[in-house]
């Protein structure tokens, strides 16, 4: 029997998470067909200075839920941030510095567009501190670009591989497989390419047909799911002949070049969300909050600093926990759990027991590890902690 001095899904946490910040920045020269992020295209001139204002405006109204607590990362994204200018982003991440203290060795990230590349661009985000590119590429093979409905050649593309290697050593491609009318060749041919540019990071994603898209009214012929699966295999052993570490879902890394942003999501860790319809996390001594902003860039731009706050309800966290860190390939220390979610570790003991019965789990006590079939068999494993 087990005697708990405290109720055992009373939140403490001992210690607070690491904290990073996400800046979105909505807005893209057209919306692709596929696409269910908060993106919307530009209409005009983008109104930079007022919305890096309502940015910060954001922030101040954060701060007093984080003082003292440094920035481990920042993450600029969209839509398509490289949009804006130079000038805007160096304004927002100067008077983010300002307001709150960034680790010396921070990870500083702006997304990019191949359509919107250019050279002094480029240099002018890293003056500005930004210290790592990532570009959203998808394919190197012009007629799958032309079905995505993407405004970039393969050519322009790699011009802008060359640029963002040009002005930074840290860079990311976004690439994806099992696309309309695409053959396993040619996934792999589109995976080999991204390899050779040897960039510091990759994200291979498979696409889906999401809700309210283009694609979800229209869809496109797409590979049957044996053949999306076996083109899932080929990146991942395409990467890992190539010296890739495939440590997500969905990401591959250079040994030391972890997208340390996206860690601290899946390591449930916080980050203040800016912009419109971002979301952010914040950890205090006895609870887990969540904030989030309204969608629609104008009904944002007319709520100066407004956001919905609401306290994760104790009974949630192990799931929320899981669902970001059951990602991660190998996993998360089992100790990480309480640290995280404040939550006595005997609170999911039981269900840790059921999915290592079920060989979901890995079967050691020191860390909470997906099997390969707990990875294939994601959803089941999840249900587990619901
Ligand atoms: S460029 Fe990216 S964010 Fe913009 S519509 Fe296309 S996929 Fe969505």
């Amino acid at each position: 029997m087990q005697i708990f001095l405290e109720k055992p899904n009373a939140v403490r946490l001992a210690t607070l998470p690491p904290l990073a910040l996400y800046a979105h920045l909505p807005w893209c020269v057209r919306k692709c067909p596929y696409c269910d992020f908060n993106s919307h295209e530009r209409a005009g001139e983008l109104p930079e200075r007022e919305y890096v204002d309502r940015l910060l405006r954001d922030l101040e109204g954060l701060l007093p839920s984080v003082w003292g607590r440094p920035l481990v990362s920042v993450f600029i994204g969209g839509g398509t941030p490289s949009l804006f200018s130079p000038d805007s982003i160096d304004a927002l991440l100067a008077a983010a510095r300002a307001r709150v203290p960034l680790d010396p060795d921070a990870e500083v990230t702006i997304e990019a567009n191949p359509g919107t590349a250019e050279a002094g661009r480029f240099r002018g985000y890293r003056q500005a501190g930004v210290n790592r590119l990532s570009l959203g590429i998808q394919s190197f093979d012009d007629a799958k670009l032309k079905a995505l409905g993407r405004i970039h050649s393969a050519d322009e593309a790699r011009r802008a591989i060359a640029m963002a290697q040009a002005a930074f050593d840290n860079v990311n491609l976004d690439v994806m497989y099992g696309l309309p009318g695409q053959t396993l060749a040619q996934a792999r041919a589109d995976i080999a390419e991204a390899a050779r540019w040897g960039t510091t990071h990759l994200s291979a994603y498979q696409l889906t047909i999401e809700p309210n898209t283009v694609f979800f009214s229209k869809p496109p012929a797409l590979p049957a799911h044996d053949a999306a699966a076996d083109m899932q295999l080929v990146v991942e052993d395409a990467l890992g002949a190539a010296g890739f570490e495939h440590y997500e879902t969905s990401a591959f890394a250079r040994p030391g070049r972890r997208c340390r942003h996206n860690l601290n999501y899946w390591e449930f860790g916080d980050y203040l969300g800016l912009g419109a319809g971002a979301h952010g996390k914040i950890s205090l001594a006895d609870r887990v909050t969540r904030h989030e902003r309204a969608k629609p860039p104008r009904e944002y731009l007319a709520q100066p600093g407004k956001a919905t706050q609401t306290m994760v309800a104790p009974k949630e966290l192990p799931f929320e926990f899981m669902l970001n860190a059951l990602r991660l390939v190998e996993g998360v220390p089992e100790a990480l759990f309480a640290q995280r979610t404040g939550l006595q570790a005997a609170v999911i003991a039981s269900k840790l027991g059921l999915a290592r019965a079920q060989g979901l789990l890995e079967d050691r006590t020191s860390r909470i590890c997906p099997t390969r079939r707990g990875r294939l068999f994601l959803n089941d494993l999840l249900q587990i902690f619901l």
